[in-house]
């Protein structure tokens, strides 16, 4: 069996860990630079507010307090995934992350009561150790896997945790009233092209023929048929579609803690994944670097850290994403481990033409082209590095506004939680450091002052 354990509303349930007065109020996290609603809380969505609304918009809503926008965390974030890995590793014999907030267990040889078993503890112990309100979906294949966390959501039945069998009335019925859309890798063009030839739910395209399918569409998707019948035939490589993050990762020939060596690895994997992202048309928002140890070596430090880098806005440049990605190895690496694998997540996408569109977003991407164009061009006729990227050195923290981020609880000394008997201490603690933040603010911004 293949268990998917996915946390609910993600960045929102993380920010609640720290600020239990956000449970049950409409909640939303947004992009980087305040500009869009990126993550909602389930009384965001009762509202009607959808995904990718300019913040702007929604700014009387917030002075009036009927929501709370949160400038995006993803320091916080990124921290509670490896801790939420950590404790499926501990749990389970194999595991493999695919994104931030959605991670596969492999539990083979376990009968279905004992996996459920485990589903149930694994929700428990999750809520118990990070406090964040996770699902699991299990069933004997990938695709059918993530249908299962789909209902173990939907339905307060399963309370949780959801196991579909390959066979059975109960999967039957439940594939019927799923919509071919929803199928993991089945975009909404291709649930289109499909309707056309009357494959309408999930159901229909188990039952299709999947010699048929592999001609008149591809091999992918007689794949997903073979998998909603309960035949594993899917990789974790082949799981990309439709893409919502981009991984690439490689396993080392030779462990190794050489930061250069390390480095050099995840460069290569940085630069496929920049590729992949050109060629799907889309712009990633954050980007995740992450180092496995090998855990079999029982006899060595293992270690598992992952860093999340926010851009300064929504890219597809390969240089932006090797600079964040230099800037995450460079939070996580520790030469007295011997590293496994490496990789490089691109995380929160969005769609290169609908970015475009927006007025809110000028399309400063397609003037790339022109800018390196000219770029080079000085360079050449006064002198290498005459004109730099100041991206490439300087941290790309102050280029972001986040007035409303949170605090970096679990990774910053200075931003712990701080708790008290006497609700006075509190306040003034808060007060104090409210200024040190104003103070850090005038300062960074005296630094974008442009130098004469
Ligand atoms: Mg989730």
């Amino acid at each position: 069996m293949i268990g998917l354990v996915d946390a609910n509303n993600f960045y929102v349930s993380c920010e609640r860990v720290f600020q239990p007065k956000l449970e049950g109020r409409p909640v939303g996290v947004m992009s980087n630079n305040d500009g869009c609603v990126i993550a909602r809380s389930a009384e965001l969505k009762a509202l009607d507010i959808p995904m990718g609304t300019p913040a702007f918009k929604l700014e009387g809503l917030r002075q009036r307090g009927e929501i709370h926008l949160l400038s995006s965390n993803y320091e916080l974030y990124g921290d509670m995934s490896a801790r939420l890995a950590q404790l499926l590793r501990d749990a389970c014999p194999e595991i493999a992350p695919y994104s931030i907030d959605e991670m596969f267990v492999y539990l083979d040889g376990f009968t279905n009561d004992q996996c459920e078993a485990l589903g149930r503890k694994l929700r428990q112990r999750i809520h118990r150790h990070l406090g964040l309100p996770v699902c699991v979906g299990l069933a004997p294949t990938h695709t059918l896997a993530k249908l299962a966390n789909h209902f173990a959501k939907q339905d307060p039945h399963y309370q949780g945790v959801c196991l579909l069998n390959g066979q059975g009335h109960t999967t039957e019925a439940l594939l019927k009233r799923t919509p071919v859309g929803s199928v993991w890798g089945v975009g909404r063009r291709l649930a289109e092209r499909l309707a056309i030839g009357g494959v309408n739910t999930a159901w229909d395209l188990r039952e299709s023929d999947e010699k048929l399918l592999r001609k008149r569409f591809s091999v992918v998707l007689a794949r997903t048929a073979l998998e909603l019948r309960g035949t594993p035939c899917m990789e974790m490589n082949a799981l990309d579609q439709p893409r919502q993050r981009i991984m690439t990762s490689r396993s080392f020939g030779q462990p190794t803690g050489i930061f250069a060596e390390v480095h050099n690895a995840l460069r290569r994997n940085a630069q496929r994944s920049a590729e992949k992202l050109r060629e799907q048309q889309s712009l990633a928002r954050a980007v995740m670097v992450f180092l496995n140890t090998n855990r079999h070596r029982r006899d060595q430090k293992q270690y598992f850290p992952n860093a999340v880098i926010a851009l300064p806005s929504p890219s597809d440049d390969t240089r932006v994403i090797l600079d964040a990605v230099r800037q995450g190895l460079e939070q996580i690496h520790r030469p007295r481990y011997q590293f496994m694998k490496a990789g490089v997540m691109l995380l929160d996408l969005v769609d290169a033409e609908q970015h475009q569109l927006s007025l809110l977003n000028p399309p400063t991407r397609d003037r790339h082209p022109f800018l390196m164009a000219t770029v080079d061009q000085i360079n050449q006729q006064m002198g290498q590095g005459t004109i730099r990227f100041g991206m490439t050195d300087a941290p790309a923290a102050w280029q972001l506004r986040c007035a409303h981020r949170s605090d970096r609880y679990t990774t910053r000394w200075d931003e712990l939680m701080k708790v008290g008997t006497h609700p006075g201490a509190v306040a003034a603690a808060e007060a104090k450091q409210q200024q040190k933040k104003q103070q850090a603010l005038t300062s960074t911004k005296r630094g974008t002052q442009p130098r004469a």
